[in-house]
């Protein structure tokens, strides 16, 4: 049976046509809106006629004032009354707000496109950048990227079309009443004086909405930061420290705001003058006109009351024009981030990932952290040449610094090689689609990322479908199963965020569970148990001597007693390979390797 269609399917606009050439909001508005644009433009058409409709009020009693005056109205009741109640009875359809669900409901789906979007987008950009950036920050710029875009929606819909409806009730009363159409050009200016200065003035809320969601995002950042380190925060009592730098960026947040306050009370005034001087120019001239004999009573209240209008919408757009700039500038904020195209790891022609595995090679491999990622630095790695044979358990180590990390970030696709190329079976690896080539490494790094989710949840992440028994298994081989059954809530426990309800060994473990779940024949170790305590430690490492026998390992190491058993270990230094060899081998030659188990081993 198939499943009937989710009403409330949240639509992607195809990401081919996204405009990332353009941080224009208006621009990324619409890309957001277009799935729906054939429900949008029939609303927005919709409310075009319904304010021009609420407008024509005034103009309507003016022809039943001039009416009366004439005896017309008196002659023929029937039909004004008439004319007046068909009048009435549309502009009451017209007040019911409810006949804008559909339409609402579309702006509605877009902002969480807008959402479902930047995090697919966030997510394929680099781990450099990444590394580069504030994790509360990232989140603070979807979000208000996300109310900007409902918020501009909203006040499009309900002020701009306003105006709008505004402008159509003149057009059609120069066709209805005795309008003189030299008013045409008074009221377009009326609107152009009096938006042109609420802009003029409103000039300097761009930078200073800038500064203020800037300051905003990075005191977010802060926070974000300091909850996830709670531990270290409260050991180091860091509360004080930590105020104080909010503070400050509360400050120049709030310096931000106040000169913003300032510059719209000198916008309002300005504005508020030229619309006294309109007002007071329809309503002179009218009179004359009147007194002249050149117009009705009636045309004259419809040509002041119109003019009326236009001062109250155009007041409406000049309320929100404060809040258009926040809003704009926030959705500005993530459309810039949008607009950063992500590095391009998957190399045209693709070839699909070699059934059977037998070989990974690194060809004389190179890669230079250059511009906004070194920082000028330029460090690397430099000719890297061997290869891992499958089953074969290789231990990389080195000073801090020498480029182990880079090693693993390179293996994992993370970044491509800038000399060199990584071979599977031959096959370069940039040209392995990198998906493919994720699924088949299980990671465990030196610190376990933990969600705020179920231990079951934590070690199958995405991957639910697991046979029970092999879950089991995985929970033996990763020697955590006596742990889980000892907890009242077992495998259903919340780890807390960050796993901060859990011990070094027991995160380290559920990150070992989660890479034999995997069922992944490549498995990499960054450190895995450079944190533990010594008793920790060995159990892990019998966890790890005894579960990943037939897998392929690659094991970066800082205590060299845990790699005395690989079949090979390859020691960097400076980003070169300096010595490779087994333990035997390497201690044999005396040389880096020698020289740091002397100086670990005391011996
Ligand atoms: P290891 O893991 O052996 O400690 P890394 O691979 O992390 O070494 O680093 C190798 C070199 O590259 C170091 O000099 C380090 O400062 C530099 N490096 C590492 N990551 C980055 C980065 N994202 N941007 C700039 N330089 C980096």
């Amino acid at each position: 049976m198939s499943q009937p269609e989710n009403k409330h399917k949240i639509q992607l606009p195809p990401p081919e046509k996204a405009p990332v050439h353009t941080a224009n909001i208006a621009v990324w508005i619409w890309y957001f809106l277009s799935p729906y644009k054939a429900i949008i433009l029939s609303f927005w058409a919709l409310r075009a006629v319904r304010y021009m409709w609420l407008s024509l009020l005034p103009v309507m009693i003016g022809m039943l004032l001039d009416a009366l005056e004439s005896g017309a109205a008196q002659a023929d009741p029937l039909f004004y009354g008439g004319f007046m109640a068909v009048f009435m009875v549309v502009y009451g359809i017209f007040l019911i707000n409810l006949l804008f669900i559909p339409e609402v409901a579309c702006y509605e789906k877009a902002a969480r496109g807008l959402t479902l979007y930047s995090i697919n987008h966030i997510n394929s950009l680099s781990l450099s950048w990444h590394e580069a950036q504030g994790s509360g920050g990232k989140l603070q710029r979807i979000m208000t990227g996300r109310k900007g875009l409902q918020e501009l929606c909203r006040h499009l819909r309900w002020d701009g079309f306003s105006l709008i409806g505004d402008m159509l009730a003149i057009g059609v009363s120069f066709f209805i009443v005795d309008l003189p159409l030299s008013y045409a050009p008074l009221y377009l200016l009326f609107v152009v004086t009096y938006l042109a200065s609420s802009w003029y003035f409103a000039r300097p809320f761009l930078v200073l909405y800038d500064r203020f969601n800037e300051r905003f995002e990075k005191l977010l950042s802060g926070v974000y930061e300091f909850v996830s380190a709670i531990r270290t925060v409260k050991a180091f009592n860091l509360n004080r420290p930590i105020l104080k730098k909010a503070a400050l960026l509360e400050e120049e947040g709030q310096e931000a705001i106040i000169k913003a306050f300032s510059s719209n009370l000198l916008r309002w005034t300005v504005c508020n003058l030229v619309a006294a001087f309109w007002l007071f120019l329809f309503a002179g001239l009218g009179f004359y006109s009147v007194l002249k004999g050149e117009m009705t009573p009636g045309v004259y209240a419809a040509a002041f009351f119109l003019a009326y209008n236009i001062w109250s919408s155009c007041e409406v757009i000049a309320s929100i024009w404060e809040k258009a700039y926040e809003y704009g500038n926030g959705v500005h904020r993530l459309t810039k981030m949008l607009c950063l195209t992500p590095k391009k790891l998957d190399i045209e022609p693709l070839s699909p990932l070699p059934e059977r595995r037998e070989e990974i090679s690194f060809a004389d491999v190179s890669f230079t952290y250059s511009g906004e990622d070194a920082g000028g630095k330029g460090a690397g790695l430099y000719n890297i040449d061997f290869a891992i044979k499958r089953g074969e358990k290789i231990a990389i180590v080195g000073p801090s610094g020498a480029g182990k990390s880079t090693l693993v970030k390179l293996l994992m696709k993370q970044m491509l090689p800038g000399g060199g190329s990584i071979q599977v079976d031959g096959h370069d690896l940039a040209h392995i689609p990198t998906a493919d080539w994720l699924n088949n490494i299980g990671f465990v790094p030196q610190d376990v990322e933990l969600f705020n989710a179920t231990i079951r949840e934590n070690i199958l992440l995405a991957h639910e479908d697991i046979d029970e028994a092999r879950y089991r298994n995985v929970l033996e081989q990763a020697a955590i199963a006596e742990f889980i059954e000892s907890l009242p809530a077992g495998d259903q426990t919340m780890v807390g965020e960050r796993g901060i309800r859990l011990s070094g060994g027991q995160r380290q473990r559920i990150g070992i569970a989660r890479a034999l779940a995997r069922g992944a024949d490549l498995i990499i170790f960054d450190e895995a148990t450079s944190s533990l305590d010594s008793l920790s430690e060995s159990q892990i490492q019998d966890a790890i001597e005894n579960s990943f026998t037939g897998h392929t390992l690659v094991i970066i190491a800082h205590r060299l007693s845990t790699i005395r058993h690989a079949d090979r270990i390859i020691v960097l230094d400076q980003g070169r390979i300096a010595e490779q060899g087994t333990f035997a081998e390497l201690i044999k030659q005396g040389g880096l390797f020698a020289q740091s188990w002397e100086r670990q081993s005391g011996k």
